[in-house]
């Protein structure tokens, strides 16, 4: 392929990507706009009209935000590779650092800490201008730039040695250093999954025994009749930043542990929890965990063969915009080729994207009907609708937005299945 060829279908696969974007994205707000007036009829005795139209109009904010994040991300990205923004990034610290890993770690770290630096507002505006109106951010202002000081040294003291591996081996272990690169990164998501809930999420947050013995009881029945053997039951202070509510299940083996928020816990009755923890009992059981899991390991290893491809030729850098430093040994410019990967990557796979939306619906649907199976379904209702409620979720989302992005299916679809199974 030519470079200007692969500019020119890097910038098609741009402009289509935004076009689809931006056109699902209005079609989502005129939607949502024109059912503002009224609670769907199937609602209309569980739902108050003050609390629909707030969802309403936080579902159009939320929207319209993401449109404007798009357009910048966008001019970001074109920044970075057609007018030269990363050739300039590399040129400086190839200046001070000369060929090598300093080179390498240093292009990484400089793009990493630049993208942080663009997304810092945003993340700002987001939580203490559109949450804030909704009355969602629980966070004060020092609360959030200690959040992000702490991403950035766990990040750093985590991405590091990792990224450090990966270029040794990419400049070191041969033409299959993609298959290498994909053990040790197989292995550090599943280190991950035992690290993440005890070690780095109690960074973060308190996480307490759930001491409340009724509920416990309820609890531990449940997964005795489900054969679901668990470490332990914790609550998270979510209400420190949040008051969105929600539970979740983490770690594998010995670490499995079920979290709930305080948030959810505040709202709803030991039943309904009981009902919403079937749902995610159900995930676990019927192996949609473990699925996804494989299906990730799946597309990693394609990608990281179609980088060990890519990182070899020319027109991968030049059409990007990037002229590689000394040529005689492309792998100096092996982090250049991580982060040309990692910035195209999403343009030319977005199409794709409904196909996750797709699976994760239907694993919705099947731990919705676990849950039946094994609470009271109406439980599960009672509990989705003061969720949805909650958190302002549109009861009115357009289907074809729907079907493209949402892991949930739309509330209106659910309901109707879990009170027609429920019987
Ligand atoms: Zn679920």
């Amino acid at each position: 392929m030519s470079s200007f060829a692969f500019s020119v279908l890097f910038v098609v696969f741009l402009a289509i990507t935004l076009i689809v974007r931006f056109w699902l994205s209005s079609r989502q707000i005129r939607h949502v706009l024109s059912h503002r007036s009224a609670v769907p009829a199937e609602f209309a005795e569980k739902i108050p009209l003050a609390a629909h139209q707030r969802a309403a109009d936080y579902t159009v904010a939320k929207t319209k935000f993401g449109m404007f994040s798009m357009l910048l991300s966008a001019a970001v990205l074109i920044g970075f590779t057609l007018l030269g923004g990363l050739q300039l990034l590399s040129n400086i610290i190839f200046s001070w650092a000369g060929p090598g890993m300093v080179y390498q770690l240093g292009l990484l770290v400089a793009f990493g800490a630049i993208s942080g630096l663009i997304d810092l507002p945003l993340d700002y505006y987001k939580q203490f201008v559109l949450e804030a109106r909704f009355g969602f951010n629980k966070m004060s202002v020092k609360l959030f730039f200690m959040d992000m000081l702490k991403n950035t040294l766990i990040g750093a003291a985590i991405g590091l040695p990792l990224v450090w591996v990966v270029l040794l081996l990419m400049a070191k272990s041969g033409d299959l250093w993609w298959f290498y690169a994909w053990l040790v990164f197989s292995g550090f998501q599943l280190l991950m999954l035992v690290l993440y809930p005890t070690v780095i999420a109690p960074l973060f947050n308190k996480f307490t025994p759930l001491s409340d013995d009724t509920l416990r009881d309820r609890i531990e029945s449940l997964m005795k009749r489900v054969g679901f053997a668990s470490k332990g039951l914790f609550v998270m202070d979510g209400s420190k930043r949040s008051a969105h509510g929600n539970a979740y299940f983490s770690g594998f083996g010995a670490s499995k542990r079920i979290v709930f928020f305080d948030t959810l816990l505040a709202r709803l009755a030991p039943h309904e929890i009981e009902a919403v923890l079937a749902h995610e009992l159900g995930h676990f059981k019927l192996k949609h965990i473990v699925k996804r899991i494989a299906v990730m390991f799946a597309i990693s290893l394609a990608f990281l063969a179609l980088l060990g491809y890519l990182k070899q030729q020319l027109w991968f850098y030049t059409g990007l915009g990037v002229n590689p430093l000394l040529l005689a040994d492309l792998s100096n410019n092996d982090a250049m080729a991580l982060i040309l990967f990692m910035l195209a990557l999403p343009i030319f796979t977005f199409l794709l994207s409904p196909l996750s939306s797709i699976s994760s619906r239907k694993h919705e649907f099947e731990a919705d009907a676990f849950a039946v199976k094994h609470t009271n379904g109406n439980d599960l209702v009672t509990a989705l609708v003061k969720l949805y409620e909650d958190n302002a979720s549109t009861l009115t989302p357009d289907p074809l937005h729907s079907a493209f992005y949402d892991s949930h299916p739309p509330a209106a679809v659910r309901i109707n299945r879990l009170l027609a199974a429920h019987g």
